[in-house]
């Protein structure tokens, strides 16, 4: 299937990345339909074409029909009214590739099954089986929800001598995973695009640092050795190939202090670590996106310079008219109202020196 220009690609979800998307399709003569449950979002804001509804199986049908590809910018998306809509038009990723990413136990067991290494973790339901978990593991560990957790959200970090019943409470889900701690050396993230036929292409790993949870950095390309960085794309293109997906797929690993890759999380769309691609590949994240959901050919992901990526969250938005004054700072802003602290608003990034396309 190829999709000329002037098709209308639909996104799922109204967030920014939903908004970078549709901003590199503009640039390709594509037109997009963003469906989002709230009014002014920030993708609805650069598209003519609105549907503001919740994401039920009548409105999601009526979607379907209105567009020609569906793509999404978040997982957390209902699947069983997904699953009717990509019946009546292609969804890229396919819904059964949203039911693996959006559940931290159906994620780790699939990498498990196909032999990629993740910390040590224990799925449960109860306090009963989180105590159970936490004396076989034996030391300092995290539980998450393994649902609708994003950015730290869901996350409880857990020493020896916690209330178990009170941590299991205070998780307030009805799974969890417990997930060793990781003393990681350094984060990293590798995007990886992939066509309908099978073909992959990756931007370089990249250095990630978070703050409470939260993206704040990320150092494209990442400061590790050559043979490391080979290793983290073959991860994630053998990822990939096994999901099936076509569009992207993010894959989040820490580093151990031994140099082993441990995969922490997939997200099979647009990542905030690749936002530094508008600004130094001739081919952003984005319009690989669009490339692949499209059939169109893959681009070459090798960057033209370095760069540093800064999110702006919270009221470090506050900052824009210093940053529009910095030569060389390229600033991005999501039309975001109102400021939440840690709220991702938009992000900065600066180019670094050039880098050889092999480097
Ligand atoms: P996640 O939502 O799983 O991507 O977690 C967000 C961030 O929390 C990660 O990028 C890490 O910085 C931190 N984190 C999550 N899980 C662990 C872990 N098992 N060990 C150490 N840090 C973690």
């Amino acid at each position: 299937m190829r999709l000329a220009p002037g098709a209308v690609i639909g996104i799922l979800g109204g967030g920014q990345l939903g908004r970078m998307t549709a901003l590199a399709a503009a640039r390709l003569g594509y037109r997009c339909h963003v469906f989002a449950p709230e009014a002014d979002a920030p993708a609805a804001q650069v598209t003519k074409l609105v549907t503001i509804a919740p994401y039920d199986t009548a409105a999601l049908a009526r979607f379907a029909h209105a567009v020609d590809v569906i793509t999404i910018e978040f997982e957390n998306l209902p699947l069983e009214p997904l699953t009717g809509a990509a019946r009546i038009t292609p969804m890229r990723p396919a819904p059964e590739v949203l039911a693996i990413c959006q559940d931290r136990v159906r994620e780790k067991a699939f990498l498990e099954r196909i032999g990629v290494p993740t910390a040590p973790n224990w799925p449960v339901r109860d306090a009963r089986e989180l105590a159970r978990a936490l004396d076989e593991h034996g030391g300092r560990a995290v539980l998450k929800t393994a649902r609708f957790g994003y950015d730290g959200k869901g996350q409880l970090p857990l020493g020896p001598g916690v209330d178990v019943a009170g941590a299991w409470a205070g998780l307030g889900a009805e799974i969890g995973v417990l997930e060793a701690w990781v003393d990681f050396a350094a984060e990293i993230s590798v995007i990886t695009a992939r066509a309908a036929d099978g073909e992959v292409i990756s931007y370089p790993p990249v250095q990630n640092r978070h703050e409470e949870h939260i993206l704040a950095r990320t150092i494209a390309p990442a400061p590790i050795a050559p043979e490391l960085a080979t290793e983290a794309i073959a991860l994630a293109e053998r990822i990939a190939g096994a999901l099936e997906v076509v569009g992207l797929l993010a894959v989040e690993m820490f580093v151990t202090q031994e140099g082993r890759l441990l995969v922490n999380e997939l997200a099979p769309r647009p990542h905030n670590s690749g936002h530094w691609t508008i600004d130094a590949c001739a081919v952003s994240q984005f319009e690989q996106l669009v490339r692949a959901i499209c059939g169109l050919p893959l681009g070459a992901p090798a960057p033209f310079a370095g760069a540093v990526m800064d999110n702006l969250l919270g009221a470090a938005v506050d900052a824009w008219p210093a940053l529009l004054s910095e030569p060389g700072a390229r600033v991005h802003l999501y039309g975001k109202r109102e400021i939440r602290p840690g709220r991702k608003l938009g992000h900065v990034t600066r180019l670094t020196l050039p880098q050889s396309p092999k480097s």
